[in-house]
Formats: structure tokens, sequence, C-alpha cells
């Protein structure tokens, strides 16, 4: 095998390869470090390269291979998101506030992956504090599309996206809040999935707004994001979200046999505007599905039109507690001031620290949470984020799942989008996932003016193995997973 079909490989064909000793931990890695040289000053999907890291920890994971003690992901190359905690190794959030921060503890995700011996290449751009849905308000520079570089890989998880897209690692891990792990998927056409909220601990994430968070596998295709899913899901005492009792084998679980499922088809999603190309492909996608025996079924969600605000409430309201960590005393970018007055200090220190957006954030959260203004924003979108929570749980009495467009559009170009609602518009059908804490995945299901479209499934919580099933039938009927972008082939 070439060097260039090597870099190809899915995790599940890397792990034969090592494991019949075809090739070794250090060569695939070697492999990833020389194709990061190579694309990502045109991608820009790596903040960090941890290139020493990777070497090191390639000889630990073959020794384990050679002494057969090899789990799924011993040896394979990854990447991680900037916003996950990474001892010893720089963790910027895409902020200059931790330009410089080096954590001193692993993220539980992070720790887990270790001790099943993947290689960490480095650490993943994204927006600032994962707000956004582009990669542009990143301080590192905005990541580029690699199937156009003038256009956006999507966000916020941009990074990890165009990462797995031109083949700069076997997989990465992103966040998702209100869609940065599946728009971006969906962008790059790739495989992305947001488990059930509680289902992968946020312990070492950094927080952006704590109840919406969730960390998920974005990968080549739904195998993949099943084994990674096994690595770094169950329960975590150090996060108190994470849910007791998760001890579903995903892999295992795997079924390409989807015949009598239902689907449900919101209507909600499928609004007058969207583009052309996108709503053929997701009718296709649905079109597919019965061919594999699901039922399909029209169903509503009446209070879909709300969720985006209701998000755009609860997000920057966590958020704004959240970051109101970054005070230039304990650790991050600090202003260095006299110190004659801290409050003077503080705020140079955020006003100089924080881009654009986040400080939009802030503002809005404060503003939502302010004494005089609690009652009619706050609590009235915990209200009706209840209402979404339950408008969910009727559907699903009815149906396994629902199926909709992962987003309105395909990937737009780089500073196209200035105004800031028209960004918050591109996570409408991922956001109410979050609301509700529902597993959700992204794959491909089209192509759309040469740049690639994704379906989104969600099911109700607990049943990631029924959306990665739907996903993964799909896929084996299917080969838009297959397509690579041309200019990286
Ligand atoms: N684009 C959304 C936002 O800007 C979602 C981001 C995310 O999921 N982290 O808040």
């Amino acid at each position: 095998m070439s060097q260039d079909e090597l870099k190809n490989l899915t995790i599940h064909e890397a792990r034969k390869m090592l494991d019949s000793r075809k090739i070794s931990s250090k060569e695939l890695t070697n492999i990833f470090l020389e194709r990061i040289q190579k694309v990502d000053q045109s991608t820009n999907a790596y903040i960090t390269v941890t290139t020493e890291f990777a070497l090191q920890q390639a000889d630990i994971a073959d020794e384990k291979i050679r002494i057969g003690e090899q789990k799924p992901l011993t040896g394979i190359p990854m990447q991680l998101k900037d916003n996950m905690s990474t001892a010893g190794i720089k963790t910027t959030c895409a902020s200059k506030m931790l330009e410089n921060y080096i954590p001193s503890y692993n993220c539980t995700v992070a720790d887990r992956l270790f001790s099943e011996g993947a290689i960490l290449l480095g650490k993943g751009n994204l927006d600032e504090f994962a707000m956004g849905s582009s990669t542009e308000n990143s301080y590192y520079a905005s990541t580029a599309n690699p199937w156009d570089l003038k256009r956006v890989p999507g966000g916020s998880s941009g990074g990890p996206a165009a990462a797995v897209s031109a083949d700069e690692c076997l997989f990465s891990l992103g966040s998702d809040t209100g869609g940065s792990i599946r728009q971006p998927a969906a962008f790059c056409g790739v495989v992305g999935m947001k488990p059930t909220y509680g289902v992968v601990s946020r312990f070492g994430l950094i927080a952006f707004a704590s109840s919406l968070d969730q960390i998920g596998p974005i990968t080549k295709n739904v195998q993949d994001s099943a084994i990674v899913l096994n690595a770094i899901s169950g329960y975590d005492p150090k996060d108190s979200t994470s849910i007791k009792n998760v001890s579903q084998d995903y892999i295992s679980n795997l079924k390409s046999n989807i015949s009598g499922m239902k689907l449900g088809v919101p209507k909600e999603y499928f609004p007058d505007g969207m583009e052309e190309g996108v709503k053929k492909s997701v009718f296709q996608a649905i079109e597919q599905f019965k061919k594999l025996g699901v039922e399909i079924k029209e169903v509503s969600l009446p209070h879909t039109d709300y969720a985006l605000a209701v998000y755009y409430i609860i997000a920057p309201s966590e958020a704004a507690a959240n970051l109101a960590r970054y005070d230039g005393v304990k650790y991050g970018f600090s202003s260095k001031g006299d110190l004659e007055d801290i409050f003077d200090d503080i705020e140079t220190t955020r006003q100089g620290g924080f881009g654009d957006e986040v400080k939009r954030r802030i503002m809005i959260g404060t503003y939502a949470l302010s004494a005089g203004y609690y009652d009619a924003y706050y609590l009235k979108a915990q209200k009706i984020r209840t209402i979404i929570r339950e408008e969910f749980n009727e559907v699903f009495k009815n149906v396994d799942a629902l199926i909709t467009p992962t987003s309105p559009t395909v990937a737009f170009k780089l500073g196209e989008v200035i105004d800031p609602l028209q960004m918050y518009l591109n996570d409408v059908f991922t956001q109410p996932a979050n609301i509700a804490g529902l597993p959700s995945i992204s794959i491909p299901c089209g192509i759309s003016e040469g740049l690639p479209v994704g379906v989104q499934l969600m099911s109700s919580p607990m049943n990631d193995g029924v959306v990665l099933n739907l996903a993964n039938a799909f896929e084996q009927s299917t080969d838009w997973h297959d397509l690579k972008p041309e200019i990286f082939i």
C-alpha cells in the first residue's frame, strides 16, 4: 500500500494492518505527521502539532501491540479539538485569553483515549471558545474547507472536520453545543456524532454552555464513530451530569438491517427558502431509507421555530457565567495592569483577551441574567426548553428517529456571512437536539454545487445506538462517504 492509500484508511482498516504487523504505529503516525506538514498550510486545521509526543506515544503503542495488549484505538493517530484540556500541551480554545495556557491535567476523554493507546497528533482549530459556525472566529486564523479552500469548513469544530476530510488524522473529537460537530461534518463530507447529553464526560472540556455542551467523534464513517464512542463514553464521577450505567457496546450492536423501523420527517425542518440542492439530497436520502424497509411518517414539532431564540438566551447566559473566570488573575492572558485598581485590570484583560463574538455572547448573557430581565428572558427560555423537550418525547412515541437536513446550506465562502444573526441561522436544525439532550448524527448524503450535503438523524435520549444503526445502514447502501475532496486526493 502506498503512503497515499494509507492515509485514506479508516480506523477499522488501520486496526487490521496494525494487528497483522503490516504497518507499525510509528510508521502510521509519521505518515500523518508528513501529511499535516504538506497540507495544513492550506487548511489550517491544527493550532498545535504535537510531533514529539505523538512519536513517543507511537513507540508505547507498538510495544503494546507487540505484547498483544492492544485495544481498538491502540496506535491510531487522532486530533483533539483545542478546547479539550491536555496535560502539558497548550490548550488555547482558539483565544488570545488562553494563548499560553498549558493545563496540568487531561480531560476525561483524552485520558480514556490515551489509556487505550491512541496517538495525539495535535490540537484542532475552532471558533474562539466554540462560539461560531465557520471557524472564522479563531484567534489563529480561520480553517479552510478541503473541498474548496475559499470556503468555510463550518464550525465551531471546523479544524476537526477539515482534518478528517483532508486525511490529516484518522479521527478527531469535536464538541457540540448547538451543532458544532454536525454542521462542520456536513460541510466537510464526514461523519459527526453528538451523543446523548451525559453519555460522554465533559470533565476538562473548557466550558461554553454546560447544559448543552457534549463531546463526540468526527470520523470517516459510521463504524469508526461507534469505535470512538465506545472508547470515550461511560460514567465519570468527575462530571456531575455524567449518566450512570452507560454500558452500551456501540460496535457489537451495530446493525445494517433496519427494516421495519420508523423514521419521522418533521415538516418544520424543511422551510421555504432552504437551498434546493440540500433539500433534494435529503429527500433522496429519505427515499433510500424507504428502500431499506423503513417506514416514513410525516410528523410535526410546532415549537421548532422557538429553538433558535431559546438557544441564544440559554447558551450566552451559561457562557457569561462560565467565562467570568477569565480575569487575568488566576491564569491565562493578563493585561498586566499596575494593580492600583483590580477592577480596571480585569476590564482591560477581558477587553484585550476576548474576540468580538465572545464579547457579544457575554453581553447578551449578562443582560438576560440581570435582575430586571431574568424572568422575561432566561426563565421564559427555560420554560420553552421544557416544551421543546416534551414535544420530542411525544413524537418519539410514534417513531424511532427523525430525519432532517443538518444545515440549510452547503459550505459558504470565507468572509461571506458577516451578520451575526445570519451566522446563527446555520444551526437552526441542529440546536433542538442540544436543547433536548438528544443523540444526533450527521452523515454525507449528497453533493450540491460540488460541495457535500449532510443529513441529520436524531433519536430519544440514550438511543445513540439507534442513530448509529440507521446511519450505518444508510452508509452501507450508498457511497457518499467515499467521496473525497479532489484537491487533496
Ligand atoms: N454555532 C453555534 C454557536 O455559535 C453552536 C456552537 C457550538 O455548537 N459550539 O453557538
